[in-house]
């Protein structure tokens, strides 16, 4: 069984967009404007032998103002820039009553299934409450980056940057996928 680190892509990978109080997600490829300061912190729990997988809510695609071909070209630019193992995406509208909806776990599960994750070892990296609660759902550990998403639900830590996110779980889980497998 392998740990894995499950990142939030908009606002974790790629810088957010606020319209009002909401954040958005970026509609085309070139409106996708990466977050670069990202790659040192993910290279850091890449070397430590963590899975990266990015989780994606997208109901744009349902509500027809984004489509697949942007959604492509975006993912394609993500996995270039970040050492990620996969990118887990969630196409439907709130309507569709899926399970993979963000805060519900099937991203999460998804994940475990085809990666062979120990969900209670791994954890959730993101701005947003959404996450937050959907890793207590799958069993993760959440660690929320401070902004104005974060909701008053459950989490497990608040920090302020991403490096003191990563900082924490190499606290929590020094050992890497090699002595985990091996145990
Ligand atoms: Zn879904």
């Amino acid at each position: 069984m392998r740990t894995a680190i499950f990142l939030e892509r908009d606002g974790v990978l790629n810088l957010p967009k606020v319209e009002g109080q909401y954040q958005i997600a970026p509609r085309s490829f070139n409106d996708l404007e990466l977050n670069r300061g990202a790659l040192r912190p993910l290279q850091q729990l890449k070397a430590a032998g963590f899975l990266l997988i990015a989780t994606t809510n997208q109901p744009g695609i349902s509500r027809g103002y984004v489509t697949r071909r942007e959604i492509d070209l975006m993912h394609a630019s993500i996995q270039k820039t970040f050492p990620l193992d996969d990118i887990l995406m969630c196409l439907h509208d709130e309507a569709d009553r899926c399970p993979c909806r963000k805060p519900k776990p099937g991203l999460f599960r998804e994940a475990a299934f085809k990666w062979q994750i120990n969900l209670d070892h791994s954890f959730v990296i993101s701005d947003k409450w959404q996450d937050a609660k959907a890793a207590q759902n799958a069993g993760c550990t959440s660690i929320l980056l401070r902004s104005p998403w974060n909701g008053g639900g459950h989490h497990d830590f608040v920090v302020d940057t991403l490096e003191k996110a990563v900082g924490k779980v190499l606290q929590l889980h020094p050992q890497n996928s090699f002595s985990c497998s091996a145990a």
